[in-house]
């Protein structure tokens, strides 16, 4: 299981609409600021959209911080 599935499964249905929540990892950047992942937690039914701390990470293995963030700040929202 890949990390990202991993704190999928920890995120509380949506607060708003009870829909089920899901996580995108989307790579931005490059050249002189370097490039990363940021993640967002989302619904799948509603526009609920929460952005993950826009910080720079090598790879997905290094995101594990921003998505225990995302994952304990959408949680406190339901
Ligand atoms: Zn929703």
């Amino acid at each position: 299981m890949g990390i990202v599935e991993k704190y999928k499964l920890q995120l509380k249905p949506c607060p708003f609409c009870g829909g089920k929540a899901s996580i995108d990892e989307v790579s931005y950047g490059s050249g002189n600021y370097g490039s990363g992942y940021q993640v967002i937690a989302y619904c799948a039914n509603c526009d609920l959209k929460m952005e993950g701390k826009d910080t720079s990470w090598e790879s997905l293995e290094n995101c594990e911080p921003q998505l225990k963030d995302i994952v304990a700040k959408w949680n406190r929202r339901v």
